[in-house]
């Protein structure tokens, strides 16, 4: 944001992610008005928070949730280093090599094998994970007994929740869901009479399986503004753009190839347009030949292949000035589910993959 080029709209940057922290809120509020008033919410910014900048959007959402969440403590200790004060949910299982780091840097623990409560130290804060299914991480639901016994004999460590984590939440009607949500609950019988969260929802089941919601919801991309699969979820907005500017554009002949691999030859006489962003910045190489890009309101196709630091594009009229803006990606589209359809991937994929090159820029 102290960015001096930035403020210019002048950019040593190849190309930058333009962030809507405005349409990170109203998504929020729009994710609030599908659950009842008193569920709480917790952020999931893992990855840098889905490739949008973990700090940032951290700091915006204190005070807007009530929890943040993280895959790793790294992660955690770089927001916590940020000073943010909201507390932090670390999902990956605790290592006994950092098992004190828990409460230094007062840190919420995911506890998903039981031999886990012995080398917590004093006071560290833990949720416990049930496998329901989704074979990932946590307690096997035939141990919830001896979880209980765990819980009671270790009374020095706070248990703050109950969690597991679906497997087929990102659609509606799926009888995975609710066979995982009736292991829950019989998991949940166990641990009557407290006041810890339970919770199981991330983005697809918030939206699609409301009886999911117990007293916590975990939300990732759908804060981002996209639908985990192909339903959409309503009144949500993608809060990214993705923009580069031209920085050569010469005349190309009919039949002229273009890229590694000369996989495209010019149909007509026009003009190539190089824009520095490639594979390495987060474009699907498998995306070559098969992607536009829109100078203002005029789409252009991308053509060749894409390279490390470059794409290519045919503009078969037009001759456009170095320097002139083109967008990417956009929330008018396409967006990162439209790219991850062609990819054969999801949006979190190419989210996460926006690479360090690409400058974040708030607004
Ligand atoms: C990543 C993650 C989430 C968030 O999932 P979304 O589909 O992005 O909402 C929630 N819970 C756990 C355990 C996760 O790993």
């Amino acid at each position: 944001m102290n960015n001096p080029a930035a403020q210019k709209d002048i950019s040593y940057s190849p190309s930058w992610v333009d962030i809507n922290i405005g349409q990170l809120y109203r998504n929020l509020n729009a994710l609030k008005q599908k659950t009842s008033g008193n569920v709480q919410f917790v952020a999931v910014v893992k990855a840098n928070a889905y490739g949008h900048g973990a700090i940032t959007i951290s700091k915006a959402l204190e005070g807007h949730v009530d929890k943040l969440a993280v895959a790793h403590i790294n992660e955690a200790i770089e927001l916590r280093n940020a000073s943010i004060k909201t507390p932090i949910i670390v999902l990956a299982p605790p290592e006994i090599s950092f098992a004190d780091l828990y409460k230094a840097y007062n840190l919420e623990a995911v506890i998903s094998e039981l031999n886990q409560f012995e080398y917590l130290p004093p006071d560290t804060s833990y949720h416990l994970q049930f496998d329901t299914g989704m074979k990932r991480l946590g307690i096997q639901p035939e141990e919830a007994k001896d979880a209980v016994n765990k819980v009671d004999t270790h009374s020095e460590l706070n248990l703050t929740g109950v969690m597991s984590h679906f497997a087929t939440a990102d659609e509606p009607d799926s009888t995975k869901v609710e066979e995982q949500n009736e292991r829950f609950k019989e998991i949940l019988a166990h641990f009557k009479n407290s006041d810890i969260s339970i919770h199981i929802a991330n983005s697809g089941a918030l939206a699609f399986y409301p009886e999911t919601h117990q007293t916590m919801v975990r939300l990732g991309i759908s804060l981002y503004g996209y639908a985990p699969e192909s339903t959409p979820i309503d009144d949500i907005v993608p809060i990214l753009t993705w923009k580069s500017r031209v920085v050569q554009c010469r005349p190309i002949k009919k039949d002229e190839s273009v890229s590694y691999g000369a996989t495209w030859t010019a149909p007509s006489d026009g003009y190539i347009l190089t824009i520095p962003v490639g594979y390495a910045d987060g474009i699907p190489r498998i995306l070559s030949n098969n992607m536009e890009v829109w100078v203002g309101d005029i789409q252009l196709p991308q053509v060749g292949n894409v390279t490390m630091d470059y794409i290519m594009v045919f503009s078969k009229e037009m001759e456009f000035q170095n320097g002139t803006p083109i967008t990417l990606l956009s929330p008018t589209g396409p967006s990162a589910s439209d790219w991850a359809n062609k990819a054969g991937t999801i949006s979190y994929e190419i989210l996460t993959n926006i690479g360090s090159r690409v400058e974040r820029r708030y607004h």
